[in-house]
């Protein structure tokens, strides 16, 4: 006989992760964060790593990493050097598996600039020990994010300054036709591996000087005239 489960006396107070769109009062529904490294090679170089241009380095933070613009972001626990990292950032409005280089950019709806904030101390011991890099890369508010340009606004850059400033003073300054893996190629090779889908947002990698940050620090990261992107770490 069929019976009708009770109803759970639980409610679940569960805020879905999204991101802010310029011009718009419709946000952007975050599904997955998915992040390159090692795609700038005077930053491979300052890692002491290699560029494998068969091999990009892949690695995910959670959808609830987002973090707004013009916000305080707490100096994560159980790290001695946080470090930041400017990159631009790739909103997609449809994915796939497989994607062609061809046709996906067909599949992003917009562009961003953010910080892939990393506890540097903790990835350089994974790296030491063959680890993951999650407790590195994946912690609360480590995915600090401007307002997405829509595509249909600005077209699909090819070349725009990447700039980020600590308290005024430039500490990160490359444009984003330095990539080693174009946009195109970066979701080409992420679709071999996952199914891309809207919702998702891809981190491109970072240039050159990466630094720490420490409590007080004002940021603000720019991607061209496309997006900036303000904050401080307290
Ligand atoms: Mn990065």
């Amino acid at each position: 006989m069929h019976q009708t489960m009770p109803t759970p006396a639980v409610t679940f107070s569960v805020v879905p992760a999204t991101a802010a769109i310029a011009g718009s009062a419709v946000r952007f529904p975050v599904r997955r964060i998915f992040c390159i490294g090692r795609n700038y090679a005077e930053h491979a170089a300052e890692m002491g790593a290699s560029v494998d241009r068969g091999n990009p380095v892949f690695f995910c933070k959670p959808a609830d990493a987002v973090v707004d613009d013009g916000t305080q972001i707490p100096y994560p626990p159980a790290t001695q050097e946080l470090h930041h990292e400017v990159e631009m950032v790739v909103a997609l409005h449809s994915g796939g598996a497989d994607i062609s280089e061809q046709r996906a950019l067909e599949h992003v709806f917009g562009y961003g600039v953010g910080l892939d904030l990393t506890r540097r101390d903790l990835q350089a011991v994974a790296k030491a020990k063959g680890m993951p890099w999650d407790s590195a890369k994946a912690f609360d508010h480590s995915a600090p994010l401007s307002a997405i340009r829509a595509s249909s606004e600005i077209g699909h850059p090819q070349s725009a300054a990447l700039t980020l400033e600590i308290n005024g003073n430039v500490r990160q300054q490359s444009d984003i036709s330095q990539m080693i893996f174009s946009v195109p190629e970066i979701l080409a090779r992420l679709s071999r591996l996952f199914e891309l889908k809207a919702g998702d947002l891809i981190f491109t990698g970072t240039p050159a000087g990466v630094g720490p940050l420490v409590r007080g620090d004002r940021f603000h990261a720019r991607l061209g005239d496309i997006a900036e992107l303000r904050g401080c770490i307290v």
